[in-house]
């Protein structure tokens, strides 16, 4: 199993979590949301095998927090992974879009200073203002874009933008999600939960393991099987991990 964009720091108990999760056998990319965080959930997954650090600063939090850039940027130097990054246009957070883009930027291009890197990307409301900035950053590494809730038209665009996609199972209970990851290509693909933040029925949150429900969903989609789905999943996982950005 792989949650590609889990907040493990974010758990109640992130140790009990980490643990069920080493248990299950699951890889998992433990992004931030914000490089002040980095440290600790190093330090918090240091046992744990399976488990990367992405070093982020979650679009959400630029606008309090967008002093931290040159933090992130100085991170970005020490881990293969990065994110949470990226833009959000959703209304609540549109006044800050001026700041967000400047720090977007300024990451990528920390980034592709660095030979590239794997980046998790948030773009809620905003999929065409990522697709621009990475556009401009080619050499910025692998974009994985995290819950897709863009049009089909702009998925045509990611997908011609070389970008990737990792997806939950909060996004496949919706019949809009299902369509877009039905047109996503299947060596692109990545699982993940967005857990604690993400939740499923009951509001309980959605932990690592749960991607399970999205492979059986995926598997629907794809017309095939459950393991035919994780075999090509752990195939895109090693491909991802073992590129250069
Ligand atoms: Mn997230």
């Amino acid at each position: 199993m792989i949650d590609f964009h889990c907040h493990v720091d974010l758990y109640d108990r992130p140790k009990a979590v980490l643990r069920e999760a080493v248990r299950r056998r699951c890889w998992l990319l433990a992004v931030t949301t914000t490089p002040v965080a980095w440290k600790g959930t190093c330090e918090l997954v240091s046992s744990a095998s399976r488990v990367r650090v992405a070093a982020g600063l979650h679009p959400e939090l630029v606008a309090t927090r967008y002093r931290e850039l040159e933090l992130l940027c100085s991170l970005c130097e020490r881990t293969k992974y990065v994110g949470e990054v990226g833009l959000d246009g959703s209304k609540r957070h549109s006044s800050s879009m001026r700041r967000q883009r400047e720090v977007f930027d300024g990451v990528l291009s920390a980034c592709s200073a660095l030979g590239g890197r794997v980046l998790s990307i948030h773009s809620r409301g905003a999929v065409s203002l990522v697709l621009d900035h990475l556009a401009s950053h080619r050499d910025a590494g692998t974009p994985v874009l995290h819950w897709f809730s863009g049009t089909v038209e702009e998925l045509w665009r990611a997908r011609r933008a070389g970008c990737w996609f990792s997806v939950g199972p909060a996004m496949l209970r919706g019949e809009k999600g299902r369509r877009l990851v039905a047109a996503m290509p299947p060596d692109r693909v990545l699982t993940e939960t967005d857990g604690p933040l993400a939740r499923g029925p009951g509001r309980v949150p959605l932990f690592p393991w749960d991607v399970q429900e999205a492979e059986r969903t995926i598997a629907g989609l794809w017309g095939t099987s459950v393991a035919a789905v994780r075999r090509q999943l752990l195939a895109n996982l090693r491909r991802l991990a073992t590129a250069r950005g």
